[in-house]
């Protein structure tokens, strides 16, 4: 008996792990519904009032790693690069800024982590700068360099988070200064909101209550949409696979929803620009693809 029990353990915590592991790690989730993206309709609201923006800059703010099987479902253990970015949408005499970052300090905390002071310090004179700010979804990592902007009141204005971003559980409030974000007019839409011609804004919660897709036209007719974190690499898109279950577990995401929305990016037509918030190896492509451009001009 005592013989038998021996085998036995070992045979359980082997196929316990290995259960683990296929449910944790291997398994990318199926889409729950059918998410739409009507590009029409995102191109009438963008073209419905103004001047189109005339070009998109980017900033570098920092980099950090995370292990490959929790950015894609069915990945390796060795490390993922991923990049810490900020978009500035440019008119001749205005600016929208997408989606902030991090505080050097908060992101020197994360794993393999490399910040870049002076993107960042390009990144807040921006800000300043901006006609508004908006943000994919309301993780620190996006809203960072907002909450740690040196004079937020001067900023709140421009400041536009969604009520689902302002009222979300991954919000992080005690990164903002007290009272800041009771500055902070909380942005109620549906279906489709134009912050300005050429910047279109679609709910799509999943990743976080707050999330939302920023789709941007520019007067040259090329078509961006801003994702965020809804893919955290390309090959989420193209392998059709999300996060894995342990993103879910770690993140509360809801993995169904997001499985459907990155299907319907697989379904874009391909002059539709997919921006993953993350994804190093596409951001060298687009710039060198002159797509958008490296670094914040005429601050
Ligand atoms: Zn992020």
């Amino acid at each position: 008996m005592r013989i038998k029990r021996r085998f036995w353990i070992p045979v359980v915590i082997v196929a316990a792990l290995w259960i683990a592991k296929y449910l944790l790690f291997d398994t990318a989730a199926q889409p729950v519904g059918t998410f739409v993206i009507d590009l029409d309709a995102l191109h009438r609201a963008a073209t419905s009032a103004g001047a189109l923006p005339q070009r998109i800059e980017v900033e570098r703010v920092g980099e950090f790693a995370f292990p490959q099987a929790f950015v894609v479902a069915g990945g390796g253990f060795h490390m993922h690069p991923m990049v810490l970015t900020s978009y500035r949408v440019l008119w001749p005499d205005r600016s929208i800024i997408i989606d902030t970052a991090m505080a050097p300090e908060a992101a020197k905390k994360m794993p393999g982590s490399r910040v870049d002071e002076a993107a960042y310090a390009r990144m807040q004179a921006a800000i300043r700068k901006a006609d508004g700010i908006v943000f994919t979804h309301e993780h620190p990592d996006h809203v960072g360099g907002v909450a740690k902007a040196p004079d937020f009141a001067t900023i709140a204005s421009e400041v536009l988070m969604t009520r689902e971003q302002l009222t979300g559980p991954k919000l992080e409030r005690g990164d903002f200064p007290p009272g800041a974000l009771d500055r902070v007019t909380p942005l109620d839409y549906q279906g489709l909101y134009a912050v300005a011609a050429g910047v279109v804004l679609q709910k799509a919660p999943g990743h976080s209550q707050g999330t939302q897709l920023i789709y941007v036209e520019l007067a040259t007719g090329a078509r961006f949409l801003f994702v965020g974190d809804i893919a955290w690499s390309l090959d989420n898109i193209r392998e059709h696979k999300g996060r894995p279950g342990v993103a879910h577990l770690l993140m509360k995401e809801d993995r169904g929803a997001v499985a459907a929305q990155l299907q319907a990016f697989g379904q874009l037509p391909p002059d539709v620009h997919v921006i993953a918030a993350h994804d190093p190896v596409a951001l060298e492509s687009d710039l060198k693809a002159g797509l958008y451009h490296q670094g914040f001009t005429g601050l």
